[in-house]
């Protein structure tokens, strides 16, 4: 296949994919719609429960003073009886103080049972409003389910679409390529781009000018060092290869570099002495700049010492 082909295939791959992937986000995003209404549900829903658990401890507490209550009148009431038969003062005493405290107890009670039974009644009021409240969320829940479940439906049917497209639009491209391909558009949306003035159009970096003779020779597929994007070659607009040509060979010991245990040549050997030279020049600098930093004294003598 021509390279030609290749990048027209793969630049329409990245079409139908790009499609396909903003289809697939909008699928697992759908259901986050219902997110802040569930939440209100299960607030009101925690709430309604405690509600209810107050309303049950009321409604207790209700019918312990009406035992209560019916016990300080049953006391009352024998006391009122006993007072027909009394044969001495102490008893009359006796009866009488056993009246008066119940008819007191009786009132408190009373007073008591009626404050809890105003909040029985209000909680019950409460729990019927906030049980309403419940079912038209829970309503409205279900009816943006259901708009969600339609809209997911569309989206599948759209994705099985797009899935067809992808097989014709793939073929005669080798599984290697696309699943790259796939994974980079995932990553950077865009997984084609152009080499222009030297420069990669996906990532703005600089490539070395051999690398850019082998894009433009279209010889095989190649991604960039730096982004991973497939390239092709677009002529430059402007003859200012001369210029691009001095930048390109500022940035080639970064590609090299990054190519690392890749690259196996015959100066191989003579390059890590270079390196070797270079690096202890360069330590040599940082010591320097070290000292020039921590003290002034130490620098001035060790300026004496070179001189001796
Ligand atoms: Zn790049």
């Amino acid at each position: 296949m021509q390279m030609t082909e290749v990048r027209d295939k793969l630049q329409a791959l990245q079409n139908v994919l790009s499609e396909k992937y903003e289809i697939e986000k909008n699928l697992r995003d759908a259901p986050k719609q219902l997110d802040a209404q569930n939440e209100l549900l299960a607030r009101l829903q925690k709430e309604f429960l405690e509600k209810n658990a107050s309303y049950d401890e009321c409604k207790e507490r209700v019918l312990k003073l009406e035992v209560e209550l019916s016990e300080a009148e049953k006391s009352r009431e024998e006391g009122e009886k006993g007072m027909d038969n009394i044969a001495t003062h102490r008893e009359y005493e006796a009866l009488d103080k056993q009246i008066t405290e119940a008819t007191q107890k009786e009132a408190e009670i009373r007073k008591e049972l009626d404050k809890e039974k105003r909040q029985l009644n209000d909680l019950s009021e409460s729990i019927s409003s906030d049980k309403s409240i419940i079912d038209a969320t829970s309503a409205d829940i279900n009816t943006a389910k259901a708009s969600i479940e339609k809209q997911e439906k569309k989206f599948n049917t759209q994705l099985e679409k797009l899935s067809k497209k992808e097989e014709e639009v793939r073929q005669g491209l080798d599984n290697e390529t696309v699943e790259k391909f796939k994974t980079i558009i995932q990553r950077n949306s865009e997984g084609i781009v152009a080499v222009k003035n030297g420069v990669c159009e996906g990532c703005h970096m600089i490539l070395p000018a051999q690398f850019v003779n082998e894009v433009r020779d279209g010889d095989e597929i190649l991604f960039c060092p730096y982004c991973s994007r497939i390239l092709f070659y677009q002529e430059s607009d402007e003859n200012e290869e001369n210029y691009y040509a001095m930048a390109e060979a500022g940035s080639l010991s970064d590609f090299e570099d990054y190519l690392g245990d890749e690259r196996v040549d015959d100066d191989e050997e003579s390059d890590d002495e270079n390196y070797e030279e270079k690096s202890s020049e360069y330590d040599e600098d940082v010591d320097e700049t070290g000292e020039d930093l921590d003290e002034d004294e130490e620098d001035s003598e060790e300026e004496e010492s070179e001189e001796n």
